[in-house]
């Protein structure tokens, strides 16, 4: 399998150079030649997560990985639950929230974590971006691991209490970066670093943000899951996903291409709309990075665009197809939590809110009798601050989170600029 950038077909490399690559020379992001079709009988047969993980991700890292390599990897990226809540009618959430972070990144950085350790043969720089959950995922994946040292870059202020606890706690081979700006400025600084070829190469740097392919494919593995829980022999399932840079909606994207029989997918966003705004006019306008409630969905800029539109080959009409995008205010999301406390006693993060928002306007222009999915990012806990207020009860804290929240917060702050950047990494 060999993997293209989103700008130039004409460059490619194999899933060894494109997990320590990250981003392609010319800026591009990487995408498989080809998306490997997998047999209906593969879909409507049940087996554990870690055994459907390996399935779907054997044809892509084959020319690496033997089956007892793979199966060591997702066995030990999977170890825990990923149930799905029957809240009423067709309506399911799937909560992707009991990895060790509580947030459905781990699912992406446990996959990418354990491949790097597999195929590492010199020490790297691991330098990423992160609107919140992103960083403790991948502070948590590579915690500990040999050779491989981590750089988390968080704006200042953005993130929450909790959010920031889990990024700034571990210590040993993981540092956090406080910026002074938002969480584009923190995006803008780690690429240009990328494109500094003289740092590049002195430190190794590696990119673990959604734009690293062996983030993005592990993504896809849940879809299938929900299929394979629910059972669906015949009618396709809609999806409802709260996006942000859009990398879990792209796993979709990919599992229906490898043959899940999908509806819709419903790209929830807040405030934050360019991809809703690039559905509904055919054109992609990057915004400024608005601040919410749903702190980690606050992307002006979603780099995944890119990849969604090579896969389509452009074709908007192809995209609206399979994409609703649908936007919501904080107003919306606060009034979304109280109901769905108020109506099914479960309590949600304000992440999944958006999607559940999504999913609920959807079905109300049109008669829904498929399965309908919505993906639950984050544990309610990790935004109590937000929640508690709304239905006025205290969430209880799982232990491992409680844990984190004793230790002292461990930061440097640094300014928005590249060169403090610089200067920092070349000093460390
Ligand atoms: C990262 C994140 C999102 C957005 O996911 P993308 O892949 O960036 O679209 C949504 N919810 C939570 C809780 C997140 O951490």
């Amino acid at each position: 399998m060999r993997y293209f950038s989103t700008k130039n077909k004409r460059l490619h490399s194999n899933f060894r150079e494109v997990l320590f690559q990250g981003i392609c020379e010319d800026n591009g992001l990487f995408i498989p030649e080809f998306i490997p079709q997998l047999d209906r009988s593969f879909f409507d047969t049940k087996m554990s997560y870690d055994e459907t993980a390996y399935n779907m991700m054997y044809p892509f890292v084959s020319d690496f990985f033997n089956k007892t390599d793979l199966l060591e990897i997702t066995s030990s990226a999977y170890c825990f639950d990923t149930p799905l809540i029957h809240l009423n009618n067709k309506l399911y959430i799937m909560e992707l929230f009991h990895g060790p972070t509580l947030a459905f990144k781990d699912y992406a950085v446990r996959f990418m974590a354990r491949s790097m350790e597999k195929l590492l043969d010199k020490e790297i720089t691991i330098l990423v971006a992160t609107s919140g959950d992103t960083g403790s995922a991948v502070a948590n994946g590579f915690y500990g691991l040999k050779g491989i040292k981590v750089i988390i870059l968080y704006p200042s202020k953005k993130v929450s209490d909790i959010q920031e606890k889990q990024l700034t706690t571990y210590g040993k081979n993981i540092s956090a970066l406080e910026i002074l700006g938002n969480f584009d400025d923190c995006q803008r600084m780690v690429k240009k670093a990328f494109s500094d070829s003289e740092l590049k190469n002195r430190l190794n740097l590696t990119s673990a943000n959604s734009i690293n392919i062996a983030r993005l494919l592990p993504q896809s593995i849940y879809y299938v899951w929900a299929w394979k829980q629910l059972n669906q022999k015949k009618s396709p399932m809609t999806f409802s996903v709260p996006c942000g840079n859009l990398g879990n909606i792209t796993g979709g994207i990919i599992a229906k291409n490898m043959g899940l029989p999908v509806k819709k997918f419903i790209a929830s966003t807040n405030y934050n709309n360019a991809f809703p705004n690039y559905l509904e006019s055919g054109v992609f306008f990057p915004k400024p990075s608005v601040e919410t409630i749903s702190n980690s969905m606050d992307v002006g800029n979603p780099s995944n665009i890119y990849r969604i539109m090579a896969m389509y080959k452009k074709d908007i009409t192809k995209i609206r197809k399979d994409l609703l995008g649908l936007s919501f205010s904080d107003e919306d999301v606060k009034k979304e939590i109280k109901k769905i406390k108020l109506n099914h006693d479960y309590i949600t993060d304000p992440h999944t809110a958006v999607a559940l928002l999504g999913m609920k306007k959807f079905s109300s222009f049109q008669r829904e009798t498929n399965s309908q999915v919505v993906l639950a990012t984050a544990h309610p806990a990790k935004f109590c601050n937000v929640v508690e207020p709304i239905i006025k009860q205290e969430i209880n804290i799982p232990i491992r989170l409680q844990k984190s929240m004793k230790k002292q917060k461990n930061s440097t702050i640094i300014s928005a600029c590249y060169s403090s950047l610089k200067e920092f990494l070349i000093e460390t």
